[in-house]
């Protein structure tokens, strides 16, 4: 009986799973989806310590053990995830991660220990190819994701730099396919456990090696792709268990980690094999980036000529960056909306793919200040939309509006799509001052003839903009 009811919270979780995936695409519903497959999650995790049962009837013991480490967890999970700020996300995703590539891993190695005592036992080592086969592709995966992940949140908190050295590629793939060649004798030959622990340092050094390299623009690639190894290190694991649900969730973490990869590849102009071997595109130890602003100088423009501009406009488009997100200037940017709007200006918003540092990071903070979703234009809509504006707005965004991108082939971000704010008739930038971004290089934009630059905070400046605008 007990079995059945199992089955069926399997069941119950999968579907979970697949609704609250489709829940996320849309911000309005994406909390609740969230909600949704955590609570099957919940009924996959009790209904297992609960009511599983092995090939000779016995339950799950070491409920102390369990119980403790749900608790533990659960714990630091909670404090971390309320304590941790909108712009440190993707630091706290890769850390996530790389724990889900770490217990992939941790699998691997309990499953074949069991595996090389049998052998010990019973002197037989044949027999066991298919499960050492799921042991080793969830051991390799599963320790790249890990290893990638550390490296990749030391990079996103700035603990750990780039790091490149000539023929680092060639070594990459020396190096991974030396584990796979050790992978493979130790399918056909279990019986040698030393070799299993050679493919964990080699798979180890192959992750960190294969993110050490990647820098600036390029990291949102990484993260998501490291995501989907995951899915499909976890789903290793289910194979291994026959766990259908454990099965499906690996699966749909991959499939969705590989999709948003390719999209994110399309939206930063790279290829996925330039991903796969690493060390691509970005910040590498020296590199300076290659736009110059010649030099050049920018004009400044007041609050009161910004408000001025934009009242009399017929339509604005408001570009949201990083910066945005750290001024955590949504409400008060909705605000300047609404009072455009009273005042017949239309007003849009020009959401570029990478603009922030999350996936979906502006989607996410503007709908948190309730700014309607269908006032949101994806990139290629808002580059149609630019030569229709009287003002751009750029706000704490910079390498998402860096024209290096189409126009400087020595750019690190040289071929990545940028929203053409030029094609607007003005372009206000506010930011504090004239740093550049996260890619670390200049912005010619802020020192063409159409764009002027509004110093300061963007919280205060909007603050003091809708101030402005009512009193005109
Ligand atoms: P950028 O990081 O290029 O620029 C943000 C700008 O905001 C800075 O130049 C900064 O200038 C300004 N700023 C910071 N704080 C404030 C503030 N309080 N008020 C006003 N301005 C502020 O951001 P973009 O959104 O244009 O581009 C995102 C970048 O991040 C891309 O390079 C992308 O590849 C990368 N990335 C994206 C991820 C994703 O998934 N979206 C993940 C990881 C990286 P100043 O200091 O002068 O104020």
């Amino acid at each position: 009986m007990g079995e059945y009811i199992l089955t069926v919270c399997y069941l119950i979780a999968s579907v979970t799973f697949i609704l609250g995936l489709k829940m996320l695409s849309n911000p309005v519903t994406a909390r609740k989806g969230n909600l949704v497959a955590a609570t099957g999650m919940t009924i996959a995790i009790l209904g297992t310590i609960f009511l599983y049962r092995d090939e000779t009837g016995t339950n799950l013991h070491n409920l102390g053990w369990i119980f403790g480490g749900l608790f533990i967890g659960g714990v630091i999970g909670t404090l971390a995830a309320k304590k941790v700020k909108m712009t440190s996300m993707p630091e706290m995703v890769s850390l996530f991660n790389g724990m889900g590539g770490a217990c992939a891993a941790l699998i691997s190695l309990v499953e074949f220990n069991h595996i090389a005592n049998e052998i010990l036992l019973t002197g037989i080592s044949t027999g066991y190819t298919g499960k050492v086969l799921i042991i080793v592709l969830g051991l390799i995966i599963g320790s790249v994701s890990f290893a990638g992940s550390m490296i990749a949140w030391g990079k996103l908190n700035g603990s750990v730099k780039d790091f490149s050295f000539p023929g680092q590629n060639i070594l990459n793939l020396l190096i991974l396919a030396v584990a796979l060649g050790a992978g493979a004798y130790l399918v056909i030959n279990p019986g040698h456990p030393f070799l299993l622990y050679v493919i964990l340092c080699l798979s180890l050094i192959y992750g960190i090696f294969f993110v050490m390299p990647i820098g600036g623009a390029d990291m949102p690639v990484v993260i998501s792709l490291l995501n989907s190894f995951t899915g499909v290190a976890a789903a290793c694991g289910g194979f291994l268990y026959n766990n259908k649900v454990m099965l499906t969730g690996g699966i749909l973490v991959g499939a969705a980690g590989t999709l948003l990869t390719i999209l994110m590849c399309k939206a930063m102009n790279r290829s996925l094999l330039n991903v796969l071997i690493g060390s691509f595109g970005g910040n590498k130890t020296g590199a300076t980036g290659g736009t110059t602003a010649q030099g050049g100088h920018y004009k400044e423009i007041s609050l009161s000529d910004s408000a001025m501009l934009m009242s009399y406009a017929n339509k604005v488009m408001i570009v949201p960056g990083y910066g945005l997100a750290v001024a955590q200037a949504q409400h008060i940017c909705h605000e300047l909306e609404k009072m455009l709007n009273d005042k017949g200006v239309e007003v849009k918003y020009a959401i570029h793919p990478v603009a922030g540092r999350m996936p979906g990071h502006m989607n996410v903070l503007l709908a948190e200040a309730d700014v309607n979703y269908e006032k949101l234009l994806e990139m290629d809509d808002a580059n149609d939309e630019f030569k229709t504006c009287d003002v751009v707005l750029i706000l704490g965004a910079n390498d998402v509006v860096n024209p290096a991108a189409k126009n400087d082939p020595a750019s690190p971000i040289y071929g990545m799509p940028i929203l053409e704010v030029e094609l607007a008739k003005n372009v206000i930038v506010n930011k504090r001052s004239m740093k550049p971004g996260y890619a670390g290089i200049e912005n010619d934009l802020f020192f063409r003839p159409k764009t002027s630059m509004l110093f300061g905070d963007a919280k205060k400046v909007l603050q003091d903009l809708v101030s402005e605008i009512k009193a005109i």
